[in-house]
């Protein structure tokens, strides 16, 4: 038997409707199929129950049909659970789920990539290199995978989906477009998710956060700044000597003037480096731009190897304090996962 090679999922609703009539299959049955494959997730054709079996048989025959398969799951004393798939090709990326029952929030955090090419110095992912990019629906399945792991444990459907997992996103640009496209797009095609509860995180490309706009890119974004100097990021983040402050401030009002997203910054708490008042009134100035932003504070993990440290109750609580009493909007994020490597900068397929 000739091995197929082509994936199903290359394959669009007309031109399954056309093949599947061609072999004599009444039309909805493209639909039904179409439905598997996107919107309810099936990781294998025994899985599509209400197609016949002959049909099954010869759709196995004629294509190939790749899937995320779950390696290695983990759950924290916090309820957070981590996934470790593996790639058709032998690849791992890990998700987490991310639940807040009391606020009816359960979020997952998806990769983009394998690895990473930027070398945040605070990441794990960074210190794996990239080794590919994810496909457009390697990332779409971690949400729909996530979503039936969620309603399994926690008997409710995700809320939240944000893009901060293995990976930069908008260094692996029209995969991560086409997700997000699917994910809003209703099903049988897609999970129609609502936009605002779509999240991408970016360390920071202006030229693509530019580009987002002209795309009319209408999800959320965040941006992890982490320091509100360009010297300093620059040491913890490589990617600021080419896309400094200003340049990424002048490309998210770019955005935000054509597309009117929500736009938040990430900041990572790390004792006696970003955490102080001087940096706290940097980042007061960095909020003061032409378009409203929120500050997401983060608690940091220490991985193993990174010389930081986790600010100190006092210090963040005085970081947070000079915020509040200049108009910023701040939540505080506590870590999640910690015990499982889930949290933040942690995901490195340990
Ligand atoms: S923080 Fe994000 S962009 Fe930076 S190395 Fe880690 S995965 Fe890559």
């Amino acid at each position: 038997m000739v091995t197929p090679v082509r994936d199903i999922r290359t394959i669009s609703l007309p031109d399954l409707e056309t093949l599947l009539i061609s072999w004599n299959e009444p039309r909805f049955r493209a639909r039904q199929l179409y439905e598997w494959l996107w919107a309810k997730g099936a990781t294998d054709w025994e899985a599509m129950t209400n197609l016949p079996k002959a049909l099954r048989q010869r759709l196995r025959e004629t294509f190939t049909f790749h899937t995320l398969r779950a390696e290695v799951v983990q759950h924290s004393a916090d309820g957070t659970i981590k996934t470790r798939w593996l790639t058709h090709d032998g690849y791992r990326i890990e998700s987490v789920l991310i639940p807040v029952p009391e606020d009816e929030r359960y979020t997952v955090c998806v990769s983009t990539q394998v690895g990473c090419s930027l070398t945040c110095s605070f990441c794990a992912t960074g210190r794996m290199g990239r080794k590919r990019n994810l496909a457009a629906h390697e990332i779409y399945d971690q949400v729909v995978l996530v979503n039936h792991q969620c309603r399994q444990t926690y008997g409710h459907s995700l809320t939240n989906v944000v893009y901060m997992g293995m990976g930069e996103p908008l260094l692996n640009y029209a995969n991560t477009l086409e997700s997000v496209r699917r994910l809003v797009t209703p099903p049988p095609e897609g999970l129609g998710m609502s936009t605002h509860r779509i999240t991408v995180s970016t360390a920071g490309i202006a030229k693509m956060i530019r580009q987002l706009a002209d795309d009319g890119f209408r999800a959320n974004l965040a941006l992890s700044l982490h320091a509100a100097d360009d010297a300093k990021r620059s040491t913890i983040m490589p990617i600021n000597e080419t896309n400094n402050l200003e340049a990424l401030m002048q490309a998210l009002e770019y955005c935000y003037a054509r597309m009117r997203n929500r736009i938040s910054y990430e900041y990572i708490a790390f004792e006696h480096f970003n955490d102080s008042l001087e940096d706290a009134a940097q980042l007061v100035h960095l909020c003061r731009r032409r378009f409203p932003v929120r500050v997401n504070i983060i608690e940091y993990n220490p991985i193993e190897g990174a010389s930081f440290e986790k600010s100190s109750a006092s210090r963040l609580n005085a970081f947070i304090a000079y915020l509040v009493k200049h108009g910023i909007t701040v939540t505080v994020r506590r870590s999640r996962g910690k015990d499982i490597d889930a949290a933040c900068g942690q995901l490195a397929n340990k």
